[in-house]
């Protein structure tokens, strides 16, 4: 349906009614779909996606090398197997989403070039109304729908974080976001600094290094490396022992998710043991003679930042053939020519990468009202991580930092699945978080614990970040091991989601 109606700078399309619209055809998105066709077969839904193609993350990033740092098995759908070596590229990893969208027949839900700029909740019509900029012809839709389903991810896709360094705008080569890498770049022969040494220039070094002239990762202070063979011992027998994909995928994701939850467990109960071993698994790859103190031994507990997997050990043989190599100091500023340091020393650069992250962004960016009211999430407290109190009829998928993300979109998948079930039994159409009065003196607390995990991202944006409480089911832990027995035995009915 698109009837258009008068406007006086830009048409306006009625695009249609929903019961659920999803935004975002990332992995999250298309898990939400996945879920609503099965568990909720009745329901009406899209999704509406501001790219061109589905993917998310996977398909907005171009950088050399990009690929997971996670494990496939437990990145990949718990419905869809994963049959390839554990870290994938980018391009496997949308081929995988092909396939997935193909086989549960989900690409017809989805609108492409649909940019979600404001959503406005009204209760007495029980309904969101949103507001959508076609990116195609510029003409703005409006869609409503009884459920918001937001999997737009956490980061702001216009741009990464780059510091203020002083005098950036003098060098006279290329100062370049991994976000805004564009596919046909030339960096053959090139001198390359690469700032920053988490999960993308672990990524992006060892992809760089054999054609460029030299790459030097200039890092402030050191980051913990994983470094471990790109296959799985137990996938490859099973396969050998002709074991149905499916099993094997359940049976490694077990594997892996026991593994990963004890070295968690070891990163709080013994952090200096974990440290030592993953320091020590880096001289291994390195060498006696290498400087593994100043470049490889950072001054923060383990964990507390994503800890960046090194495939095959892909960075140390760079470093080790001369390649690429690491520098540990801090920047002075910026000069025509290169950087200066604050040693005295000074890097020259035909290109210089800012791999610093990305601008932490809550809900996408989007306004959201209610009943007319501005929505400012900071002063909502989130319900189990995955809604928000006094918000009606809306949830946001955010994932794991330290598992993968996908292990919370399933969870969170469920859960809705299961509240939009309970809800038809009530016969009710919306379900509002809404603290009880037990609940109104707790402790208001970050989204996430900072002394738990902090990456200088979160750090920057949590001010703008829901809130969490210190009691059930206001706090969101970031635990998988906890989440997957709470969600699915989560009471519906606690008085803390009231129903209408
Ligand atoms: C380079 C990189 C590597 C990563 N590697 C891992 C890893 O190995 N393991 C791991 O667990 N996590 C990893 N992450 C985190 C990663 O973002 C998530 O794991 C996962 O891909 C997020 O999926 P998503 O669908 O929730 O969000 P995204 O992938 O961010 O997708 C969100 C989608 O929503 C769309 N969208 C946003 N706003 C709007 C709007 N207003 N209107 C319409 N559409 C909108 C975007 O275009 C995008 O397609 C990585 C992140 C990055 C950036």
């Amino acid at each position: 349906m698109s009837v258009a109606t008068a406007s006086s700078s830009v048409q306006t399309e009625v695009a249609g009614h929903f019961d659920v619209l999803i935004v975002g055809a990332g992995i999250s998105g298309i898990d939400a779909a996945y879920y609503l066709q099965k568990d909720c077969p009745e329901k009406s839904f899209a999704v509406l996606e501001s790219q061109g193609s589905f993917g998310g993350t996977w398909e907005f990033h171009k950088y050399p090398g990009i690929r997971s740092d996670s494990d496939l098995y437990t990145f990949g759908y718990k419905w869809k197997p994963w049959v390839d070596a554990p870290i994938a590229s980018a391009p496997e990893i949308l081929r995988y989403l092909d396939e997935a969208l193909d086989e549960q027949d989900l690409k017809k839900h989805i609108q492409y070039k649909r940019k979600v700029k404001n959503a406005s909740w009204d209760s007495k019509a029980q309904q969101w109304t949103v507001s959508v900029e076609n990116l195609d012809s510029g003409e703005l839709q409006t869609f409503s729908c009884g459920f918001l389903w937001m999997c737009q991810g956490y980061y702001k896709f216009d741009g990464g974080y780059v510091p203020d360094w002083p005098g950036k705008e003098k060098f006279k080569g290329d100062l370049i976001h991994p976000m805004e890498w564009k596919e046909d770049y030339d960096y053959a022969d090139k001198e390359v600094i690469v700032i920053g040494s988490g999960a993308t220039a672990a990524t992006i070094v060892p992809a760089m290094a054999p054609t460029a002239k030299h790459v030097t990762v200039l890092q402030r202070s050191p980051t913990y490396f994983s470094p471990g063979r790109n296959k799985n011992e137990l996938a490859d027998t099973l396969r050998d022992l002709d074991i149905p994909e499916e099993w094997t995928h359940e049976i490694v994701r077990q594997q892996i998710l026991k593994e990963g939850g004890a070295i968690a467990d070891l990163a709080f109960a013994q952090p200096e043991m974990l440290k030592e071993q993953l320091i020590g698994v880096v001289r291994e790859h390195l060498g006696d003679d290498y400087d593994v103190e100043t470049h490889f031994t950072p001054s923060y507990e383990p964990w507390r930042q994503r800890l960046a997997f090194v495939p095959d050990g892909d960075l140390f043989k760079g470093i080790t053939s001369g390649a690429a190599s690491m520098c540990t100091d801090h920047i002075e500023s910026f000069n025509e020519n290169g950087i200066l340091l604050k040693s005295g020393k000074q890097l020259d650069a035909d290109i210089i990468i800012s791999a610093t992250g990305f601008n932490l962004c809550v809900l996408g960016g989007i306004d959201f009202s209610v009943d007319g009211k501005p929505v400012d999430f900071s002063k909502t407290t989130t319900y189990r991580g995955c809604m928000f109190s006094d918000v009606p009829n809306m949830a946001w998928v955010f994932g794991y930092f330290r598992a993968s993300w996908t292990l919370r979109a399933d969870l969170i998948s469920e859960l809705m699945c299961r509240m939009f079930n309970h809800m038809k039994g009530k016969d009710s159409a919306v379900v509002t978080p809404t603290l009880r009065d037990m609940d109104k003196n707790m402790a208001s607390l970050p989204w996430i614990d900072p002394d738990n995990f902090n990456p200088g991202y979160l750090q920057r944006g949590m001010h703008a970040m829901p809130k969490q409480g210190d009691q059930e089911p206001w706090i969101f832990t970031q635990d998988y091991q906890l989440e997957k027995k709470e969600f699915p035995a989560a009471n519906l009915d606690d008085g803390s989601l009231i129903y209408s």
